[in-house]
């Protein structure tokens, strides 16, 4: 099979090569792809830095395709050959308290498809059995572009346990991500603040705000009622900070994204007198995805799909993603 193939920590180290098509073990399954998208995780991985550090070379990229199941290991009903499926790129130990309790987004020992073993860059791929969701009818362009980043904010309004009704400031909301976040809050009956720095068109009641920078932003929501949710999309310390400043008494602020900067500054004394709650999430339950899913089978969600590239330019596409706009890179393999 054909394969994108990581043998450096360079984007020239990766090329497209012919490699042995794997076979599934007990538990897992082999699905013959047609998507994968582009992530940073990717870019990480590619650069050997942050948590892309932590794959072995060579490696085969590609955290979240899609396609259908062609063959079963051991242990897997034989009657879900022929499913079209999804990945969910994270992988659960199943065994630790987390993993007991439901909550596997938060499984110290989670691996990742593209990372810690072979990913979906490539005709073919192996993942465990639970891995491979059902696609509900969404084409494998949707379902890829959707089960990573709409299944971390579905996660996100979890762990912040956002409620109908309450008010909630989306940071970061022109991105792909952001307008899941938007659609996602919409969906739960919250009364949503929309923030970016570009102008938007609205996904429904929300409220918007066009604001350049996190100055502005301050500005426009300090005062006021407050939040009692932040949900940091944009990666962008100042930003998260200006909507923590934000939050009313007892306010929870949540990101899901850390790609602009690290070096968060907050009013410790502020913080911690009115009550506030500061979450990081970075993966999906199992539940989030097949809300995800069926959100975006229900039309609930915005169109996620962004550019789409040729199997034989999936180097191009790594090269492309940092300067890429509007919605999910898609490479299509088949
Ligand atoms: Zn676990």
């Amino acid at each position: 099979m054909r394969a994108a193939v990581l043998s450096r920590h360079d984007l020239d180290g990766l090329t497209v090569a012919e490699t042995a098509v794997p076979t599934p073990g007990t538990g897992e399954v082999l699905v013959r792809v047609d998507t994968v998208g582009v992530n940073q995780l990717d870019l990480n991985v590619i650069a050997g830095t942050g948590p892309g550090a932590q794959a072995q070379l060579p490696r085969i990229l590609g955290i979240d395709p899609a396609g259908e199941i062609v063959a079963v290991g051991a242990g897997v009903d034989p009657e879900r050959v022929g499913q079209a499926v999804v990945v969910k790129p994270n992988i659960a130990c199943g065994v630790c308290a987390h993993c007991q309790a439901g909550d596997e987004a938060d499984c110290p020992r989670q691996t990742v498809v593209g990372v810690h073993r072979d990913g979906g860059a490539a005709e073919f791929v192996v993942t465990p059995a639970r891995n491979a969701m059902d696609r509900r009818g969404l084409d494998a362009a949707q379902a890829t572009a959707v089960v990573h980043s709409a299944s971390i904010v579905i996660n996100a309004v979890r762990t912040v346990a956002l409620t109908a009704g309450e008010r909630v400031l989306i940071t970061g909301a022109g991105g792909t991500l952001g307008r899941a976040a938007v659609a996602i809050a919409l969906a739960r009956g919250a009364d949503v603040v929309a923030a970016s720095r570009r102008a938007l068109t609205a996904l429904g009641e929300e409220q918007i705000i066009q604001a350049p920078d996190a100055a502005a932003l301050g500005s426009a929501v300090s005062g006021g009622e407050g939040f009692d949710v932040v949900l940091d999309v944009s990666g962008h310390a100042p930003t998260l900070r200006a909507g923590i400043s934000a939050l009313r008494w007892g306010g929870r602020a949540v990101f899901c994204a850390a790609s602009v900067d690290s070096d968060l500054r907050i009013d410790a004394r502020d913080f911690y007198l009115r009550r506030k709650r500061l979450a990081g999430v970075a993966s999906a339950r199992y539940d989030d995805v097949a809300e995800a899913l069926a959100l975006a089978a229900a039309g609930a969600l915005p169109s996620l799909v962004g550019s789409r590239y040729a199997f034989d330019d999936v180097a191009t596409a790594y090269r492309d993603f940092p300067r890429k706009g509007e919605g999910k890179v898609i490479v299509d393999v088949r």
